[in-house]
Order: C-alpha cells, then sequence, then structure tokens
C-alpha cells in the first residue's frame, strides 16, 4: 500500500502546484462560492451547464494542497459529463474519503480520484478534500448563496 500512497501523494502534488481548469469563467452559467472556515479554503466555481450536460467547468480561489487538488481533479472529471453522473460520482468521492470504501475494486472504478482514499484517516481533512463537491452540487442545483462546510 506504501507505493499506492505515494504514487497518490504525487498525483495531489501535481494537482496543486499545477490546477486544472484554474481560471475565471466569464461566460458561466453558474457561478457558486464555496467556503471552508475550518482550514480557509476558498474557491468559486464557474460552469457552463447546456441541457443536462456539464460543457465547461472552471475554478479559482485558493486554499490547502488537499482542497486545490480536489477541485483541480473534479473538474477534469466532470467535464462533459451529465449533472445526474456529476452527483452520483459526488456521492461515490464522499464514501471514499469518509472511509466507506474498503475494497480496491472500489477504489478503481474511480481513476485518479482513488488519490483521496488517505483522506479518510485524516477526519479535519474531509471537509477540505469535500469543498469543490459540495459547491459543484450547490452550482447543478443553481443555488445562489455561498456554501459552506461549517
Ligand atoms: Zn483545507
Amino acid at each position: 500500500m506504501s507505493a499506492l500512497r505515494e504514487l497518490y501523494q504525487e498525483v495531489i502534488l501535481d494537482h496543486n502546484k499545477s490546477p486544472r481548469n484554474f481560471r475565471r469563467m466569464e461566460d458561466a452559467s453558474q457561478t457558486t462560492e464555496g467556503n471552508n472556515p475550518l482550514c480557509g479554503d476558498h474557491y468559486t466555481v464557474y460552469l457552463k451547464v447546456e441541457g443536462d450536460v456539464i460543457r465547461d467547468i472552471s475554478f479559482e480561489g485558493a486554499g490547502c494542497a488537499i482542497s486545490k487538488a480536489s477541485a483541480s481533479l473534479m473538474s477534469g472529471v466532470v467535464k462533459g459529463k451529465t449533472r445526474a453522473d456529476a452527483v452520483a460520482l459526488f456521492e461515490q468521492f464522499h464514501k471514499l474519503v469518509t472511509g466507506e470504501f474498503t475494497s480496491v475494486a472500489q477504489l478503481n472504478g474511480l481513476g485518479k480520484l482513488a488519490a483521496f482514499a488517505g483522506v479518510s484517516d485524516y477526519p479535519a481533512r474531509v471537509k477540505c478534500a469535500i469543498l469543490a463537491w459540495h459547491t459543484l452540487r450547490a452550482a447543478l442545483e443553481s443555488r445562489k448563496e455561498p456554501v459552506t462546510t461549517e
């Protein structure tokens, strides 16, 4: 498991250093802010939704490595997905970071998101990992008020 953990660590460091889809979107169909006051993470998630499909997603903001890498990976994974698929992925990711997944097969189904499996050992970091996803879900529901993990 330690080689796997190192690989996971690498994925998180890479996405923290070079976050994907890290930009403001001027013509977003939905913009939602998310805050994790416990750690000081704050991000804005921009969506361009056409019909039922997330055509484009981007984010900007600042926070710890876990929160930024999570937002970066999320943006890559949900782009091109339907709203329902994105919400289903959120539920899977939530199970992952809260330690509800126990088998390697379940981890494999999540692709690079599995990099966050180790977060379940650190309850204080779960909110960091989940912040972008909460914000995404609120954006998909067209909620206007900022999201907070508290
Ligand atoms: Zn954080």
